[in-house]
């Protein structure tokens, strides 16, 4: 039989991702003409992200129905957040001593001019988690919001007994059409890849990284030290799971939270893949995957550990071992304050740098290669999040054998 074989996804998103950058390369700032197409995918992955989660949120919680399973479920999911995130800034820290990338800099740059970003204060964080109007946390995609009122939904709907259940059946169908969307949706990428990452590559030439190389270097170095050992680890000792088949996984997810440079907008694709290719239950994605998009950080908390030091050693400031721990606690909340969207680590950086009492004029001199950073921190976030719903998918008894089920 000569059935022609079509190449699977992944391979067309391949071929845009280097095809981007080759075409970025060749034309330069000429090429910028299809950043609209770019901006589309963007867009249009983040149609998704509201009505899925929210639907499979309610879904998720209303079949796991006790609380107090939700509550364990919850608990294990925060606790593996942070502990990855703090390892992740412990690397981070690491990364930043032995490299010393801020060392020699000779700041003589123009920082003035530069609005330096307020963060936001922690307890007006939590304050803002309890949605006043859930319709309003929707319009805004307020994630951490949504998550409140979807738990609140899910529970009291199992409550309901059978007039609940209709509720439930039309989230089941709202999430499972949502699925199919993204699906579709995703066909786009190869496009949208190519777009987002030529224009990346012609906006920051070789000449606007040089002086940044260090600490470029060791960011992503640090990225790929976390993923490989940490992830590994977890995904080995906890799960029982091949990190070569998880990282194949997920790849997709990955690569598109590398260009979209977006935990929230890479989200869908986030719980396609945890589902189809890993096996997480739709319970148990639907919750951790949310959240972790919103909270768990981990690639931006080892960025902000490195960008710390590297601002320190620019500026000629010696960090104490304290001040050092200082950061690992101010880092671990800031990159769980952290928006799930393009350059917002750098926002929390200035919170980080101002309780360790640097320079926040550090903040300008990172702006200008922050998306070459932030491309390497997102990936990893995202690989974090799909990393801790397969590990706690394990414990819960809720990772299918997705090669039998094939
Ligand atoms: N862009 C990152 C994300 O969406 C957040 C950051 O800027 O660090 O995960």
């Amino acid at each position: 039989m000569v059935e022609k074989k079509k190449l699977p996804l992944i391979w067309k998103i391949a071929i845009g991702f280097v095809a981007g950058i080759l075409a970025g390369i060749v034309f330069g700032e000429k090429i910028s003409f299809i950043a609209p197409i770019g901006t589309i995918f963007v867009a249009l992955l983040q149609m998704l992200v509201v009505p899925l989660v929210f639907a499979s949120l309610v879904v998720g919680t209303a079949s796991i129905g006790d609380p107090l399973s939700l509550g364990r479920v919850g608990v294990k999911t925060i606790a593996l957040y942070l502990f990855t995130t703090a390892i992740a800034i412990a690397i981070g820290l690491t990364l930043g001593n032995v490299i010393s990338p801020g060392v020699g800099m000779g700041l003589g740059a123009d920082l003035s001019g530069f609005q330096v970003p307020t963060p936001p204060k922690i307890g007006e964080v939590i304050i803002g988690l309890f949605p006043r109007n859930p319709v309003a946390s929707m319009a805004q995609a307020n994630m951490l919001q949504i998550i409140v009122f979807a738990l609140f939904l899910g529970i009291s709907a199992v409550f309901a007994g059978e007039k609940g259940k209709i509720l439930i059946n039309v989230m089941d169908s709202v999430a499972e059409t949502m699925y199919k969307m993204t699906g579709l949706i995703m066909q786009l990428a190869p496009y949208g890849v190519f777009a987002l990452i030529s224009t990346t590559v012609a906006k920051y030439g070789i000449s606007v990284l040089a002086p940044f190389g260090k600490v470029i270097f060791a960011v992503y170095l640090g990225c790929i030290l976390h993923a490989l050992i940490v992830y590994s680890g977890l995904l080995t000792v906890w799960a029982r799971f091949s990190p070569w088949r998880f990282f194949d996984g997920v790849k997709e997810a990955t690569l598109t939270a590398f260009v979209t440079r977006s935990s929230s907008a890479t989200l869908p694709i986030t719980m396609r893949v945890t589902q189809e290719n890993i096996g997480v239950s739709e319970k148990i994605s639907s919750f951790v995957l949310p959240l972790g998009a919103t909270i768990n950080m981990d690639g931006t908390a080892l960025y902000q550990g490195v960008c710390a030091l590297f601002v320190a050693q620019a500026f000629g400031i010696e960090l104490s071992l304290g001040a050092q721990l200082g950061i690992l606690l101010t880092a671990t909340l800031a990159s769980i304050g952290t928006a799930g969207v393009p350059g917002a680590g750098l926002i929390m950086l200035t919170l980080v740098l101002t309780q360790a009492g640097l320079p926040v004029e550090g903040v300008a001199l990172l702006a200008g290669i922050d998306a070459v950073l932030d491309m390497a921190r997102t990936a990893i976030n995202v690989t974090g999040d799909a990393t801790v719903a397969t590990v706690v998918a394990k414990t819960e008894g809720e990772l299918a054998d997705v090669k039998k089920a094939a």
